[in-house]
């Protein structure tokens, strides 16, 4: 291993033992005064409920220490996903997945990474992406491998909450992606004891919670037997929700219900609307998602501030993570299609079983390949993570201990201006859209936004032009491919990663 001083922004850090902190006091204090909190509320549960996991101003849950006792604090501390002393995902992983063959350093490790979908046309339709996680959550019930599912649903205020379904109808109604924030101690909660078996789906940094909560907690461990996580680029603030459904015609105080991913039929997979029902008419409203402000997932908006000190993209301490295979292959098929990571040998039996019975569509995909169909997300992750860090230490802020260096080596001013920028623009997002609300004045969201999402958009056409300069040429589909001069180049200096960013 490299020393850390040789490391270029978005390399892995060499392994340091995170227990000892230095602090003198639980870091989980840090993680709460400095917004890392991601609200998923395992504190809460270890602590019996002294920490309290609330709705905060800003439109998501965080933790509340106050004036606690450092003892109840430590508690918390020893179970929370971003606090120092808890173990980090490369850590959970190895003490986990002893026999996975193989190991790479953006997925994890893993039995078989493949690409796929549920056969059933009809299924897909109430799915995000090809269907898969609520397929395989529905198959544990069925064969009786567990009694219940943890999972996120449909509830009335807020709109999304952790729930459990015991059979396949509670699933099927609760199905495609809920971009929202959630809390898991009611659930947790309720559970605990109560002599069942679950299966457990969540973003990677809950499924890490609740892997730590067992580890302390030998009730939970022996009640939750399958962890099933979902590829994760960043969490949303409720605002986000609140402010699409406004664009398309509800305003925040009259949603019924909203739907982040409808299929339409014709258009590329990513191509997908947003709706909202309105609760005095009932009437649903919808428009494409890339076309309203915040719709486009570059731009960070309501995004959660832990988000951008999370570098799990993978889900790698989940038994298996689903994810959409954003690869230009699969986009043309607007049903859409799953990256699957089994790490988990009897998950791996039944996703074969499924193939051979004829309801699961799946084919091998190679580890890099993988990556590539969360490009910007590890962009996000490993560079932008870095740079984050680097940004943070030279102000004096505290940052948790990850597993990506603090570093701007190799990051060029292009895209160290965009990975700064998105951040404002996050931070902008939470204070226009409150005004905007108090106003009852969507005019002032749109404007507040459109001045400083175009800056920020004016950056990525500068790099553009730089790559073109380069010697990229850009696809039609927004893809960008080295021009011929530039693989003859490539070639010569035999540096070629098969990236194109
Ligand atoms: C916040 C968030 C960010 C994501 N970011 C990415 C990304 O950057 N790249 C990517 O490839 N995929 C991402 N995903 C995953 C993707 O959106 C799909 O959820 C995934 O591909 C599974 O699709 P599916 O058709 O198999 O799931 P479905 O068959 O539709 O089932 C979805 C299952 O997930 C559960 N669920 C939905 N939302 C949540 C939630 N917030 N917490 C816990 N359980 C939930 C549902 O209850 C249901 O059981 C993200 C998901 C979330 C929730
Ligand atoms: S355990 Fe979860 S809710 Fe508690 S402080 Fe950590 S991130 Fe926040
Ligand atoms: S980006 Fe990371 S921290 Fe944020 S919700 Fe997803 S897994 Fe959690």
């Amino acid at each position: 291993m490299l020393p850390d001083s040789d490391r270029q922004a978005g390399d892995l850090a060499a392994p340091t033992p995170r227990a000892t902190v230095a602090l003198g006091f639980p870091s989980i204090r840090m993680v709460v005064e400095n917004d890392v909190c991601v609200g998923c509320g395992v504190c809460s549960v270890a602590t019996g409920g002294d920490i309290d996991v609330t709705m905060n101003e800003k439109g998501y849950y965080s933790a509340q220490l106050n004036s606690l006792p450092e003892s109840t604090v430590a508690v918390g501390s020893s179970v929370c996903p971003f606090a120092d002393e808890t173990p980090d995902e490369t850590a959970v992983a190895d003490r986990l997945f002893t026999s996975t063959p193989s190991e790479d350093p953006v997925v994890g490790r893993y039995i078989s990474i493949q690409v796929g979908r549920v056969t059933s046309d009809q299924r897909l339709l109430g799915s995000s992406s090809g269907g898969m996680t609520s397929w395989l959550a529905g198959e544990l019930l069925d064969k009786g491998l567990v009694d219940g599912v943890i999972h996120v649903g449909s509830a009335t205020e807020p709109l999304f909450e952790y729930m459990t379904s015991g059979d396949t109808e509670g699933l099927e109604s609760n199905r495609k992606s809920m971009y929202y924030s959630t809390t898991v101690t009611e659930v947790v909660n309720r559970i605990r004891g109560d002599g069942l078996r679950y299966a457990f789906v969540g973003v990677p940094c809950f499924v890490t919670a609740m892997r730590h909560l067992g580890a302390s907690d030998e009730v939970l461990a022996s009640q939750v037997k399958y962890f099933i996580g979902l590829v994760c680029g960043h969490l949303k603030s409720s605002f986000f929700a609140q402010s699409l459904a406004w664009q398309t015609g509800v305003a925040p105080d009259r949603i019924d219900s909203v739907d982040f991913r409808v299929k339409r039929e014709g258009r590329q997979s990513s191509d997908y609307d947003f709706s909202a029902i309105d609760s005095s008419t009932g009437t649903e409203f919808s428009r494409p998602t890339n076309s309203l402000i915040g719709g486009n997932w570059g731009h960070g908006l309501f995004q959660l501030n832990a988000c951008n000190f999370c570098d799990d993209i993978f889900g790698e301490t989940a038994d298996i993570t689903f994810g959409d295979a954003w690869l230009p292959r699969f986009k043309d098929d607007w049903r859409g299609t799953n990256v699957v990571v089994c790490r988990d040998p009897q998950l791996a039996e039944l996703l074969q079983d499924g193939v051979s019975d004829g309801r699961l569509l799946l084919e091998p995909l190679g580890a890099e390949e993988a990556a590539v169909t969360q490009e910007g997300n590890v962009r996000h992750r490993r560079v932008g993570l870095s740079v984050r860090l680097a940004d943070d230490a030279a102000e004096g802020s505290w940052t948790p201990d990850k597993r990506v260096v603090a570093s701007y080596e190799g990051v060029d001013d292009d895209r160290l201006a965009i990975i700064r920028s998105r951040r404002k623009l996050t931070e902008r997002s939470f204070e226009v859209f409150p005004r905007a609300v108090a106003a009852g004045n969507l005019g002032k969201y749109i404007m507040g936004m459109s001045i400083h999402i175009a800056r920020h958009d004016v950056l990525y056409f500068r790099r553009s032009l730089g790559k073109i300069k380069r010697g990229y040429v850009v696809f039609v589909r927004g893809v960008w491919v080295p021009s011929i001069s530039e693989l003859r180049r490539r070639s010569r200096a035999s540096t070629s990663n098969g990236q194109a960013d």
